[in-house]
């Protein structure tokens, strides 16, 4: 049967080091409707990041340009630089029924509940913060002043997880990719998203 024909918008936000990118990795390994929205940002390249694949990374100038002319969905600053949702991928691939995720952070997520209250959030909360520091510490990439900063940013945005429709715990990998598809399969099952579809059933059983 056919159901809703938009694709769903989902949040995904996170402390920095809260493991969402092998959460997501995993996400897109089970499902190839599911499509990641490329966010820009002022933010310099960590070794192995690729302009295009993790973000498109830009000047200032650039991403105030693209705010000037309505190109991002929301932005916001984090850790002293620029972060961004471009619009135009993220309204193609809705209306070519694909889901998208976006990955960013609780300020961006509450702009985006705004614009679009039918999205649906999910909130990933690291085991503790013992756990997120190692995790951040592990990761080797950041000096010791900017692991602070993430700390200091993980401290005020996880009491935000409040805002959020679900929230899962990030413990064990398994178990939080099952979480979130579990979401948006129910998600994708609200009567809220699938009214056309009894309106067909009914539409058929009279042309029968
Ligand atoms: P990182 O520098 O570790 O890649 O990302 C820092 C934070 O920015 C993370 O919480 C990430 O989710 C968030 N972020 C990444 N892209 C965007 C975006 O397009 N918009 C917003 N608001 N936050 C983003």
């Amino acid at each position: 049967m056919k159901t809703a024909e938009k694709g769903l918008l989902l949040v995904l936000s996170a402390p920095s080091g809260g493991g969402k990118g092998t959460v997501l990795k995993e996400l897109f390994a089970q499902d190839e409707n599911l499509r990641l929205s490329v966010s820009a940002t002022t933010r310099a390249p960590r070794p192995g990041e690729v302009h295009g694949e993790q973000y498109y990374f830009i000047s200032r100038e650039e991403f105030e340009k693209m705010i000037e002319s309505g190109g991002m969905l929301e932005h916001a600053q984090y850790v002293g630089n620029y972060y961004g949702t471009p619009k135009a991928p993220v309204e193609k691939w809705l209306d070519e029924g694909r889901d998208v995720v976006l990955e960013i952070e609780v300020q961006g997520g509450q702009q985006i509940k705004k614009l679009c209250p039918d999205c649906v959030s999910v909130f990933l909360l690291p085991p503790s913060m013992e756990v997120l520091e190692k995790r951040l510490r592990g990761r080797g990439t950041e000096e010791d002043a900017v692991v602070q900063k993430r700390l200091g940013a993980a401290r005020e945005e996880i009491p935000h997880a409040q805002e959020y429709d679900y929230i899962v715990y990030n413990d064990r990998l398994e178990d939080a990719v099952a979480d979130v598809q579990a979401i948006l399969r129910a998600e994708k099952r609200k009567y809220s998203r699938n009214r056309d579809c009894i309106e067909r059933v009914l539409e058929n059983a009279e042309t029968q």
